[in-house]
Protein backbone atom coordinates (compact mmCIF):
# COMPACT_ATOMS: atom_id res chain seq x y z
CA UNK A 1 0.00 0.00 0.00
CA UNK A 2 1.20 3.48 -0.56
CA UNK A 3 3.01 5.40 1.93
CA UNK A 4 2.28 8.51 2.67
CA UNK A 5 4.44 11.46 4.26
CA UNK A 6 3.29 14.45 6.68
CA UNK A 7 5.01 17.25 7.34
CA UNK A 8 4.08 19.68 9.75
CA UNK A 9 5.59 23.09 10.45
CA UNK A 10 4.83 26.80 10.91
CA UNK A 11 5.73 27.45 7.89
CA UNK A 12 6.33 31.43 8.72
CA UNK A 13 7.26 31.21 5.72
CA UNK A 14 7.86 28.00 4.02
CA UNK A 15 11.09 27.85 2.49
CA UNK A 16 13.34 25.58 0.20
CA UNK A 17 14.81 23.73 3.79
CA UNK A 18 10.95 22.59 3.86
CA UNK A 19 10.80 21.52 0.78
CA UNK A 20 13.92 19.60 0.02
CA UNK A 21 13.20 17.78 2.91
CA UNK A 22 9.79 16.74 1.70
CA UNK A 23 11.31 15.71 -1.64
CA UNK A 24 14.70 14.13 -0.46
CA UNK A 25 12.65 12.10 2.38
CA UNK A 26 10.00 11.09 0.01
CA UNK A 27 12.13 9.88 -2.45
CA UNK A 28 14.30 8.19 0.02
CA UNK A 29 11.31 6.13 1.79
CA UNK A 30 9.10 5.98 -1.20
CA UNK A 31 6.51 7.91 -0.35
CA UNK A 32 3.56 8.59 -2.88
CA UNK A 33 2.34 11.60 -1.37
CA UNK A 34 3.84 14.37 1.09
CA UNK A 35 1.22 16.53 3.06
CA UNK A 36 1.95 19.62 4.36
CA UNK A 37 0.23 20.63 7.54
CA UNK A 38 0.69 24.42 8.69
CA UNK A 39 -0.01 24.39 12.29
CA UNK A 40 -2.95 26.59 13.35
CA UNK A 41 -1.74 27.56 16.91
CA UNK A 42 1.90 25.74 17.56
CA UNK A 43 1.84 24.86 21.45
CA UNK A 44 5.30 24.87 21.89
CA UNK A 45 6.62 28.10 20.36
CA UNK A 46 5.65 32.38 19.75
CA UNK A 47 2.76 32.82 18.05
CA UNK A 48 3.95 32.72 14.38
CA UNK A 49 4.62 36.30 12.75
CA UNK A 50 2.10 35.53 9.81
CA UNK A 51 -1.48 34.98 10.68
CA UNK A 52 -2.82 31.62 9.66
CA UNK A 53 -4.52 32.10 6.41
CA UNK A 54 -1.52 34.17 5.19
CA UNK A 55 0.75 30.81 6.14
CA UNK A 56 -1.55 28.39 4.66
CA UNK A 57 -1.60 30.41 1.15
CA UNK A 58 2.38 30.91 1.01
CA UNK A 59 2.15 26.88 1.30
CA UNK A 60 -0.12 26.35 -1.21
CA UNK A 61 1.79 28.87 -3.83
CA UNK A 62 4.99 26.77 -2.48
CA UNK A 63 3.93 23.20 -3.41
CA UNK A 64 1.62 23.84 -6.61
CA UNK A 65 3.99 23.13 -8.80
CA UNK A 66 5.12 19.59 -7.33
CA UNK A 67 2.41 16.63 -7.97
CA UNK A 68 3.69 14.61 -5.08
CA UNK A 69 2.87 17.44 -2.98
CA UNK A 70 -0.15 18.76 -1.24
CA UNK A 71 -1.72 21.37 1.40
CA UNK A 72 -3.84 19.85 4.44
CA UNK A 73 -5.46 23.16 6.02
CA UNK A 74 -6.86 20.89 9.27
CA UNK A 75 -4.82 22.30 11.67
CA UNK A 76 -5.67 25.69 10.77
CA UNK A 77 -9.39 24.79 10.05
CA UNK A 78 -9.87 23.64 13.79
CA UNK A 79 -7.96 26.73 15.14
CA UNK A 80 -6.82 26.60 18.75
CA UNK A 81 -4.10 24.87 20.16
CA UNK A 82 -3.01 21.96 17.43
CA UNK A 83 -1.46 18.71 19.13
CA UNK A 84 -0.14 16.11 16.28
CA UNK A 85 -1.32 13.17 17.66
CA UNK A 86 -4.62 14.87 17.40
CA UNK A 87 -3.82 15.37 13.72
CA UNK A 88 -2.34 11.80 13.39
CA UNK A 89 -5.45 10.06 15.25
CA UNK A 90 -7.85 12.38 12.51
CA UNK A 91 -5.39 11.09 9.77
CA UNK A 92 -5.62 7.44 10.60
CA UNK A 93 -9.09 7.40 11.05
CA UNK A 94 -9.75 8.54 7.33
CA UNK A 95 -6.62 6.48 5.80
CA UNK A 96 -8.02 3.30 8.14
CA UNK A 97 -5.57 0.83 10.08
CA UNK A 98 -3.51 -0.26 7.68
CA UNK A 99 -1.74 2.59 5.02
CA UNK A 100 2.18 3.05 6.08
CA UNK A 101 1.71 7.05 7.45
CA UNK A 102 5.28 9.04 8.05
CA UNK A 103 5.81 11.60 9.80
CA UNK A 104 8.86 13.62 8.63
CA UNK A 105 10.43 15.97 10.47
CA UNK A 106 14.09 17.52 11.03
CA UNK A 107 16.73 16.63 13.76
CA UNK A 108 16.26 19.81 15.60
CA UNK A 109 12.24 19.21 15.92
CA UNK A 110 12.81 14.97 16.75
CA UNK A 111 15.23 16.26 19.78
CA UNK A 112 12.39 18.01 21.48
CA UNK A 113 9.90 15.19 20.80
CA UNK A 114 9.89 13.86 24.21
CA UNK A 115 8.00 17.24 24.86
CA UNK A 116 5.52 16.90 22.93
CA UNK A 117 1.69 15.95 23.92
CA UNK A 118 0.86 12.59 24.25
CA UNK A 119 4.14 11.52 22.55
CA UNK A 120 4.20 8.10 22.90
CA UNK A 121 1.09 7.66 21.13
CA UNK A 122 2.42 9.09 17.75
CA UNK A 123 4.44 5.79 17.28
CA UNK A 124 0.80 4.09 17.13
CA UNK A 125 -0.34 6.29 14.69
CA UNK A 126 2.77 6.76 12.33
CA UNK A 127 6.33 6.07 11.76
CA UNK A 128 8.88 9.09 12.85
CA UNK A 129 11.04 9.84 9.58
CA UNK A 130 14.04 12.14 10.36
CA UNK A 131 16.12 14.41 8.41
CA UNK A 132 19.62 15.55 9.26
CA UNK A 133 19.76 18.99 8.86
CA UNK A 134 22.77 21.65 9.17
CA UNK A 135 22.79 22.29 12.85
CA UNK A 136 21.80 18.65 13.85
CA UNK A 137 23.91 16.45 11.93
CA UNK A 138 24.03 12.25 12.12
CA UNK A 139 27.16 12.52 14.66
CA UNK A 140 26.10 14.52 17.30
CA UNK A 141 22.49 13.19 17.01
CA UNK A 142 22.60 10.20 19.87
CA UNK A 143 24.90 12.64 22.01
CA UNK A 144 22.29 15.70 22.60
CA UNK A 145 19.28 13.06 22.37
CA UNK A 146 16.82 12.88 25.63
CA UNK A 147 17.23 9.73 27.38
CA UNK A 148 13.48 9.17 26.71
CA UNK A 149 14.26 9.05 23.03
CA UNK A 150 17.54 7.17 23.62
CA UNK A 151 15.27 4.63 25.17
CA UNK A 152 12.42 4.65 22.78
CA UNK A 153 15.02 3.97 19.50
CA UNK A 154 16.78 0.99 21.02
CA UNK A 155 13.16 -0.87 19.85
CA UNK A 156 12.25 1.32 16.63
CA UNK A 157 15.53 2.77 15.02
CA UNK A 158 14.88 1.21 11.70
CA UNK A 159 17.97 1.26 9.08
CA UNK A 160 15.50 -0.24 5.65
CA UNK A 161 13.87 2.77 4.66
CA UNK A 162 11.69 -0.19 2.84
CA UNK A 163 10.52 -1.77 5.92
CA UNK A 164 8.44 2.00 6.30
CA UNK A 165 6.61 0.86 3.22
CA UNK A 166 5.54 -2.75 4.65
CA UNK A 167 3.48 -1.75 8.41
CA UNK A 168 1.53 1.28 9.06
CA UNK A 169 3.67 2.63 12.05
CA UNK A 170 5.85 2.32 15.15
CA UNK A 171 9.08 2.70 13.15
CA UNK A 172 11.70 5.57 13.55
CA UNK A 173 13.76 6.64 10.26
CA UNK A 174 16.78 8.59 9.74
CA UNK A 175 18.69 9.99 6.69
CA UNK A 176 20.67 12.92 5.77
CA UNK A 177 19.81 15.28 3.15
CA UNK A 178 21.05 18.08 1.08
CA UNK A 179 22.19 20.73 4.10
CA UNK A 180 20.43 24.12 3.37
CA UNK A 181 20.97 26.00 6.36
CA UNK A 182 17.46 28.07 5.91
CA UNK A 183 15.66 28.75 8.49
CA UNK A 184 12.33 31.10 8.22
CA UNK A 185 13.48 33.19 11.62
CA UNK A 186 16.46 33.74 9.12
CA UNK A 187 14.68 34.94 6.31
CA UNK A 188 11.77 37.07 8.54
CA UNK A 189 14.81 38.95 10.05
CA UNK A 190 16.12 40.00 6.63
CA UNK A 191 12.53 40.76 5.61
CA UNK A 192 12.54 43.15 8.75
CA UNK A 193 16.01 44.63 7.81
CA UNK A 194 15.11 45.05 4.60
CA UNK A 195 17.43 43.04 2.80
CA UNK A 196 16.20 40.33 0.08
CA UNK A 197 15.84 36.48 0.94
CA UNK A 198 15.62 36.13 -3.23
CA UNK A 199 16.76 32.49 -3.40
CA UNK A 200 16.25 31.03 -0.06
CA UNK A 201 12.55 30.73 -0.99
CA UNK A 202 10.10 30.00 -3.79
CA UNK A 203 9.98 33.01 -5.77
CA UNK A 204 5.43 32.58 -5.73
CA UNK A 205 6.30 32.78 -1.55
CA UNK A 206 8.17 35.80 -2.14
CA UNK A 207 6.16 37.67 -4.28
CA UNK A 208 3.09 37.12 -1.97
CA UNK A 209 5.06 37.82 1.27
CA UNK A 210 5.87 41.15 -0.90
CA UNK A 211 2.54 41.96 -2.22
CA UNK A 212 1.37 41.41 1.37
CA UNK A 213 3.62 43.56 3.49
CA UNK A 214 4.63 40.43 5.49
CA UNK A 215 7.36 40.67 7.91
CA UNK A 216 7.78 44.08 7.85
CA UNK A 217 8.64 46.16 10.99
CA UNK A 218 5.66 48.51 11.34
CA UNK A 219 7.32 52.06 11.11
CA UNK A 220 9.18 53.64 14.38
CA UNK A 221 5.90 56.20 15.62
CA UNK A 222 8.16 59.67 15.67
CA UNK A 223 6.82 61.59 18.78
CA UNK A 224 4.57 64.65 17.99
CA UNK A 225 6.20 67.59 19.02
CA UNK A 226 5.33 69.27 22.57
CA UNK A 227 3.06 65.58 23.11
P1 LIG B 1 11.90 28.92 12.53
O1 LIG B 1 13.21 29.43 12.00
O2 LIG B 1 10.80 29.95 12.60
O3 LIG B 1 12.06 28.14 13.82
P2 LIG B 1 11.97 26.69 10.64
O4 LIG B 1 12.62 27.23 9.42
O5 LIG B 1 12.77 25.78 11.52
O6 LIG B 1 11.30 27.86 11.48
P3 LIG B 1 9.49 25.16 10.92
O7 LIG B 1 8.22 25.52 10.25
O8 LIG B 1 9.58 25.34 12.38
O9 LIG B 1 10.66 25.96 10.13
O10 LIG B 1 9.94 23.69 10.55
C1 LIG B 1 9.07 22.67 10.11
C2 LIG B 1 9.90 21.39 9.94
O11 LIG B 1 10.90 21.58 8.92
C3 LIG B 1 10.66 20.99 11.22
O12 LIG B 1 10.58 19.57 11.33
C4 LIG B 1 12.09 21.43 10.93
O13 LIG B 1 13.03 20.61 11.59
C5 LIG B 1 12.19 21.27 9.42
N1 LIG B 1 13.13 22.20 8.80
C6 LIG B 1 13.08 23.54 8.83
N2 LIG B 1 14.10 24.10 8.15
C7 LIG B 1 14.82 23.07 7.66
C8 LIG B 1 16.04 22.99 6.87
N3 LIG B 1 16.69 24.07 6.46
N4 LIG B 1 16.49 21.75 6.56
C9 LIG B 1 15.83 20.64 6.98
N5 LIG B 1 14.71 20.64 7.74
C10 LIG B 1 14.20 21.84 8.07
Amino acid sequence: MSALGILGGTFDPIHFGHLRLAQEMAEGIGLSEVRFVPAGCPPHRAPPAASAPHRLAMVERAVAANPLFCVDPREIERGGPCYTVDTLCGLRAELGATRPLCLLMGADAFLGLATWHRWQEIFDLAHVAVAFRPGFPEGAWMDTMPEALRTMLRTRRETDPAALRQGAAGRVYAQPITPLDISASRIRSALEAGRNPRYLLPDAVLDYIQRHQLYVRPPRQTPTPGA
